[in-house]
Formats: C-alpha cells, sequence, structure tokens
C-alpha cells in the first residue's frame, strides 16, 4: 500500500505541491513508516493566513454566536461519526494504548467542542447604567470582539486534545485559526481537516500547515504579521521563541509551557489512594503529561512503604501492542526522545540516584523491537539541587524524597522555577486547606490527580507559563472586551 501523504489544508481544500519537502512520520511503538508530510514553506504559511484574514473579516465577522455555536456542534459530530478513524490516527502517531485513546482522548475533543457551544449560547454580554448628575444616564455595553487571525502551535502529547482546546474557544470567539501541529503527530488534525472539509465549514475558518519549529512552519507562522494572536503549547524553551515573536506588533499570546510538578504525600494520606494517584501521574501517557508528577515528596514515616508501593505499581505496567486491550504503557513519542529520557537516566546514576525500578530500554520483542519503548523509573537519593530533581524529563520517570515537617513539605514543593500543577494527599481537611493555598501552581489537586473540567482555568506559573485558557477565560484570551458608552 502506498504511504498516505498529509498535506496542507487552506481555504478549504487541500494543497499539495511537488516542489515541497517531505519528511517522515513512524509509528513510535514499531519505528515503520505510516505517512510523508509535506514541509509547508514560506508561502503556503502565507497563503494559510491569507485565508484565515479573509475569512476573519467575512464571513466569522458576521456570524451571530448561534451561528458559531452551530459550527462546533457540527465539528463535534463529525469527529463522533469518524469516532474510530481519530482512534486509529491518533493510536498511530503516538503509540497510546488503544483503551485511552477510546475512552478519554477522542471523546475530550467531541466534549471540547460541544462545551464551547455551549458557553457561547449561554454567555451574556455586560450592560451598565451610570448615573449621572442632573438625572442623566449612560449605558455603557461591555462586549467582546475577536482577535481576527489565531495562530494555533501544538506539541504532541495530547496532540487532538490540545488542539481543539484552543480551535474551539478560537472559533467561538469569531476568529479564523491556522493550526501548526506538532511533527511528531500530523495525522488527527490531519483528520480534523479531512471532516471539516466534509462539512463544508465557511472556507478560511479553519487552516492547517505542517512543519518543525525553528527555520520551519512554526517560526515562519509565529513571525507573520498577519497573525493577530498566538496560542502556544510546549516547552518553555520554545514559549520564550514564540512570546518574542509575538512581540512584534505587541500581539497577545498564551504560552502553556513545561512542569515539574510536585506530589507531596502528608502522614495522614491514605496510603494506598496516594500511590495509586501518583501511579497515574507519574506514568500516564509514559509521563508525557504537562502536569504529570516528577518530584514526589512523602512523609518520612511512610517513605519506605511510598517507595515499595510505587515500584510494585511501575512492575505491573504492561507494555505492549497499543491495540491490545492489555496494554497499560505505550512507547515514548519517537526513539530520538527515548534517547533524550535515557541520557536523563545516565545524568541521575551520574548524579547519584539509587534506582529502584527502570532506568533502561527494555528489549521488547517482534514488531516492537525497534519502538521507542522506555521502562517506568523511580529514583531516590538525589540531591535537590541535582539536574534530575530541577529540570523537566518529560518520561515515566520521577525522583521520592523524604520530609520530616510540613513547612519542609512546602518548601520543598515550591522550590522550583515552574509552576503548573501540583498534588498533595492528606486526610487532614485544615491541612489539605492550608498547604493548597501555599503550594505555587496554577492547579493543585487535593487527594486526586488529572481531574480536568473543561470549564476551569488552566495554566502556569513562573517558567510553566501566562494566561489561563479554559471556560471563560479561554472567551477572555480569544477575544478582546470593549465598552461602548453611550448618554441616554
Ligand atoms: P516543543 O516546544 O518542542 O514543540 C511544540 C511545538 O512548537 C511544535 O509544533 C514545534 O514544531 C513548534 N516549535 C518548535 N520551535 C518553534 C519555534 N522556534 N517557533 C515556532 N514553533 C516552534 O514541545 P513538545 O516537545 O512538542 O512538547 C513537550 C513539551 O510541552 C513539554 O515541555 C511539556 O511540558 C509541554 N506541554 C505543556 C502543556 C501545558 O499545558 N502547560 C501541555 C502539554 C505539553
Amino acid at each position: 500500500m502506498a504511504t498516505p501523504v498529509i498535506s496542507a489544508f487552506l481555504d478549504g481544500r487541500h494543497v499539495s505541491r511537488p516542489e515541497l519537502r517531505r519528511f517522515e512520520k513512524r509509528d513510535p511503538a514499531t519505528d515503520t513508516l505510516i505517512a510523508e508530510v509535506e514541509e509547508s514553506d514560506a508561502a503556503l504559511v502565507d497563503e494559510a493566513v491569507q485565508a484565515a484574514l479573509r475569512a476573519a473579516r467575512g464571513v466569522a465577522a458576521a456570524a451571530s454566536a448561534d451561528q458559531r455555536a452551530d459550527w462546533l456542534l457540527k465539528i463535534a459530530g463529525a469527529i463522533r461519526r469518524r469516532f474510530d478513524a481519530f482512534v486509529d490516527a491518533e493510536v498511530r502517531d503516538t503509540g497510546k494504548p488503544l483503551s485511552m485513546v477510546r475512552s478519554v482522548e477522542i471523546p475530550r475533543a467531541i466534549a471540547t467542542f460541544e462545551t464551547f457551544a455551549e458557553l457561547l449560547r449561554t454567555h451574556r454580554d455586560d450592560v451598565v447604567v451610570t448615573a449621572l448628575p442632573e438625572g442623566r444616564r449612560a449605558v455603557n455595553m461591555t462586549t467582546r470582539l475577536p482577535h481576527g487571525v489565531v495562530a494555533i502551535i501544538c506539541p504532541w502529547n495530547f496532540p487532538l486534545v490540545l488542539a481543539v482546546w484552543k480551535i474551539a474557544p478560537a472559533l467561538a470567539c469569531g476568529n479564523a485559526v491556522v493550526v501548526k501541529p506538532s511533527e511528531e503527530t500530523p495525522s488527527s488534525v490531519a483528520l480534523l481537516a479531512r471532516v471539516i472539509e466534509e462539512i463544508e465549514l465557511p472556507q478560511g475558518l479553519f487552516n492547517v500547515v505542517y512543519g518543525f519549529g525553528q527555520d520551519s512552519a512554526g517560526a515562519l507562522l509565529a513571525a507573520h504579521p498577519g497573525v493577530n494572536a498566538l496560542t502556544f503549547t510546549g516547552e518553555t524553551r520554545t514559549g520564550e521563541a514564540i512570546m518574542a515573536a509575538a512581540a512584534r506588533g505587541v500581539r497577545p499570546v498564551s504560552l502553556e509551557l513545561g512542569g515539574k510538578n510536585a506530589a507531596v504525600v502528608f502522614g495522614s494520606a491514605e496510603l494506598d489512594a496516594a500511590i495509586e494517584g501518583s501511579a497515574r501521574s507519574a506514568f500516564l501517557n509514559s509521563g508525557q503529561v504537562c502536569f504529570g508528577t516528577e518530584r514526589i515528596y512523602v512523609h518520612r514515616p511512610l517513605f519506605e512503604r511510598f517507595v515499595d508501593g510505587l515500584s510494585a505499581r511501575a512492575a505491573a505496567l504492561r507494555m505492549g501492542d497499543p491495540l491490545d486491550p492489555g496494554t497499560t504503557m505505550g512507547p515514548l513519542i519517537s526513539r530520538r526522545h527515548r534517547d533524550k529520557v535515557l541520557r536523563a537516566c545516565a545524568v541521575a546514576r551520574d548524579e547519584g540516584a539509587t534506582v529502584h525500578t527502570g532506568g533502561q530500554a527494555p528489549a521488547m520483542s517482534g514488531r516492537l523491537a525497534e519502538g521507542a519503548w522506555m521502562e517506568p523509573t523511580i529514583w531516590t537519593g538525589l540531591d535537590e539541587s541535582s539536574t534530575i530533581v530541577r529540570h523537566e524529563v518529560f518520561g515515566p520517570c520521577c525522583h521520592i524524597a523524604p520530609f520530616d515537617d510540613e513547612e519542609e513539605a512546602v518548601h520543598l514543593a515550591n522550590d522550583s522555577e515552574y509552576g503548573l500543577a501540583a498534588a498533595l494527599w492528606s486526610r487532614d481537611h485544615a491541612q489539605a486547606l492550608r498547604v493548597s493555598a501555599r503550594l505555587r501552581a496554577g492547579v493543585v489537586w487535593v487527594n486526586a490527580w488529572g481531574i480536568r473540567d473543561l470549564r476551569t482555568p488552566f495554566g502556569g506559573l513562573g517558567r510553566s507559563g501566562i494566561g489561563r485558557e479554559g471556560g471563560l477565560a479561554s472567551l477572555d484570551f480569544y477575544s478582546q472586551q470593549r465598552n461602548v458608552c453611550s448618554l441616554v
């Protein structure tokens, strides 16, 4: 069978050009070639932005909130109809276990479009009446204006979910979008372009370009003067480059960046629940979760039992064919990323870590032998100043350290340049409230991890990003409030 070719989508059609360079997309579970992707050049990125500009000034500007909500619901319906194809695209691009993609990721992509459609229908503009001297009044109408063209630059860890998390509210607010998926995971957004073509969404509202970051489609899109706002999820260093690009033209930017998230397990915690929750937060999606836990601090009396319990959970994870229902852990996104995680393991050993489990690439057999597999890894014994405790690894790895009292736990958890997420485990309600208020993170979970209601604000502190998205926070980013004041 011929290898599928993925090409840009703009102005409502797919554009393939023979002169474009192509890059390979390989299945990380097997390292086999699954698609070739045409890398969008400067001319194509420009055409995509121009198409979006025309749509933003035309059809999007003219559409009522109800019409825009209908567009979102039509997209949600189209994804639902092609559910299995979306599952297949995501599993092949990422190697994630089929069960997770089926039960979490594609349903969440659908729910995201539906949630923002609902928000759009129920959201009301504001009217304020100002009493003036001599009985006159002024009526203030505060309404929202779209930015125009929004550039959406995405990472590979939750390819469809993190793209629609931005596409849905951007379209809801009356913008047109140009999306640049990660070079590692082009397929599900390519399928989204197919279904958007099928449902005949007005031309130019949704456009996709493909390629890499620096010196490629990502940087070209971020620098394009026709882009009115930028939203980005990815590494902190890339976020700095995007923010510099956004500065030209003083354009709004939303940055959802890396983390080095802590969990704190207090003496009163329900130990099994804390172990179970920490196993999910450290190893879900092979540790490639921005709000995953890489540092765990455990009250000293529980320390050994916790380390043993988490090691047992790690040993129980089953790596294997993503399509096998018994598989609970997939590969990393690529062999290149696996090499990066293996280098971190070598650094951990050099820095004096005790390796409780993992630390290497497992020997897989048959068609999985060449995949980007990595064992779940647990370290203890590292100094808080070590590279591994300070920098994001973004693999199935965590470091566990003991603490003696609450003050020390808060200090250790907060001692990071990042501030995306934190989890705390305690049955003492007063302590849970006290400590949650002191943890320096955009999201704090108490006796839980990973619950994400689409209506709540999400984003990080410090090097984890700027801005909030989710629910009304998304409306605030994807539109600009303005006030019209009229004397009556
Ligand atoms: P990355 O920064 O390498 O790439 C993300 C995207 O940016 C890709 O599409 C890439 O092509 C593009 N890009 C790279 N350089 C660019 C440049 N100079 N200009 C414009 N675009 C550029 O990130 P990644 O490796 O894909 O994702 C993993 C990272 O994302 C981790 O650090 C993780 O913590 C973070 N992340 C954060 C969140 C969050 O919500 N805070 C969510 C998911 C992932």
